[in-house]
């Protein structure tokens, strides 16, 4: 078997090059998915694999657009649509200056296994562009928005390819796009999720990613009869996820000290208070400014500029309990893994999509602490994404209390697929493995049922 996965990523490698986050996040499920193999040959003669990481549609568009300055500006816009053989595309949209096609690919095929996991009936896609919203005015983003779904719509539908928020995407650039496509398709439908809650959003969804990224560590502590009580937690990134982590760590007696953008980050020892958080909401979701203010209003806390020339990421070296990495891929390497461990970190749940290095992944596992990776740990965002769209078809919202419970209870059920697949396949406490097997056997199946598309 060891054979048949160095064979398989070579091939995939040469076919691939250069899309290093594909690779990576690929090498990661097919050597999980290796165990399945050995058991299940009938995915192997079906190509299975093969077709599972080839996109079944990528599509690449030029966006034109005017700045304030009365200039052209030319972006370039991508939708991945990975697999739908358990459902309509679904996955959100990054607008970052450092999007390409292998990040985009990488989390697509992560939102694969991901929405299968969720129990929802929704496949995998993922889209955005190398546009940056930072440092633009509220009518730059409209105009680029607008560019960018008039190409976009003929794509995406309720019932074909749903996107949704994502890295530089939230509420404000929702609304431009659904607005496009509502002019131009004259029609009023749940073709994106995360959308006000007075035109078609569900309640809920803002906060969904991050509070099911603690649900899913309070489940993995359930294990060792723990709770989040009490937990000193480090969270990165200050963006929706972060924010919505630190707020149910709040909720749940913990206590969040670090808070980061890609400047520099905060550590504040007395911890994050509700004041303190609603202060950071509106910093980075009105003001749109950046984390060093934190230290200017709040003076005991300490801000520390990034320095990339270090190797290794300082807000990861404090003393905790758990950690919510909630910013952007590899944020977490080697050394910043190592230092974690060193500091007592024995609860990891990643907000962010494999902000972890394989390397980093490997101590992890290694140390046998408590790791839920992104694709279980992060999926409560695209869960209630889901419920957002049955609240559409039915024309119907649920109360806010209605959506936290199902978000709840399918943070568990994810969190008891993990458990149970790791233990099916002989690695009992290995949440990578549980969380590969169990969202591919899904798809692996209904693409079995489905023939050869
Ligand atoms: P936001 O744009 O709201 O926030 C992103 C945060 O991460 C910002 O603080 C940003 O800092 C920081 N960041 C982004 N890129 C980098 C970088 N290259 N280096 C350092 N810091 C960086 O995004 P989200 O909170 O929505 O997303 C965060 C992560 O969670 C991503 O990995 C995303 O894929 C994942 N995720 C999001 C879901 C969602 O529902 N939104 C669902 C599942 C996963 P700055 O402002 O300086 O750029």
């Amino acid at each position: 078997m060891v054979d048949y996965v160095n064979i398989f990523m070579s091939r995939l490698q040469a076919k691939n090059p250069g899309e290093t986050e594909f690779l990576q996040a690929a090498q990661e499920v097919v050597e999980s998915l290796a165990l399945v193999l050995e058991r299940h040959p009938e995915y192997r003669s079906a190509k299975i694999l093969e077709r599972i990481v080839e996109p079944e549609r990528v599509i690449m568009f030029r966006v034109p657009w005017m700045d304030d300055q009365g200039e052209i500006q030319v972006n370039r816009g991508f939708r991945i649509e990975m697999n739908s053989a358990i459902g309509p595309y679904k996955g959100g949209l990054r607008f970052h200056p450092s999007v390409n096609l292998g990040i985009l690919k990488f989390l697509a095929f992560e939102q694969v296994f991901k929405n299968s996991l969720t129990t929802l009936p929704i496949g995998g896609g993922k889209g955005g562009s190398d546009f940056d919203p930072k440092g633009k005015s509220d009518n730059e983003v409209m105009r680029f928005c607008q560019s960018f779904m008039t190409e976009l719509c003929r794509h995406v539908g309720p019932d074909t390819d749903v996107p949704a928020g994502d890295i530089g995407v939230g509420g404000r650039e929702i609304g431009f796009l659904f607005g496009q496509y509502k002019r131009i398709r004259n029609e009023f439908t749940g073709v994106l999720t995360g959308k006000g809650l007075n035109w078609g959003g569900s309640l809920i969804r803002p906060e969904a990613t991050g509070y099911g990224a603690v649900y899913f560590a309070a489940e993995m502590l359930t294990t060792r009869n723990e709770t989040m009580e009490g937990k000193t937690c480090l969270v990165s990134g200050s963006g929706n996820v972060a924010q919505y982590t630190i707020e149910k760590v709040l909720d749940l007696g913990g206590k969040a000290v670090t808070v980061s953008d890609s400047n520099g980050y905060i550590y504040d020892e007395e911890g994050i208070d509700r004041e303190k958080l609603a202060f950071i909401m509106n910093l980075k979701n009105v003001k749109r400014g950046r984390i060093k203010a934190y230290a200017e209003k709040y003076p005991k806390a300490v801000y520390t500029p990034l320095d990339q020339s270090q190797g290794s990421n300082p807000l990861w070296n404090h003393k905790a309990d758990c950690a919510f990495p909630s910013a952007t891929q590899n944020e977490i390497n080697t050394k910043d893994a190592q230092n974690l461990l060193n500091n007592g970190v024995y609860v990891i749940s990643e907000g962010a999509n494999m902000p972890t290095t394989p390397e980093g992944v490997k101590l992890f596992i290694d140390a046998g602490i408590l790791y839920g990776p992104g694709k279980a740990a992060n999926a409560g965002g695209v869960a209630v994404s889901g419920l957002e769209m049955a609240q559409n078809s039915m024309r119907l919202p649920w109360t806010r209390d209605e959506v936290d419970k199902r978000l709840n209870l399918i943070m568990r059920s994810i969190h008891t697929t993990c458990v149970e697949c790791a233990d099916r396949f002989g690695t009992p406490g290995n949440y990578v493995n549980g969380a590969n097997i169990g969202g591919f056997l899904k798809v692996a199946d209904a693409m079995m049922d489905q023939g050869l598309v």
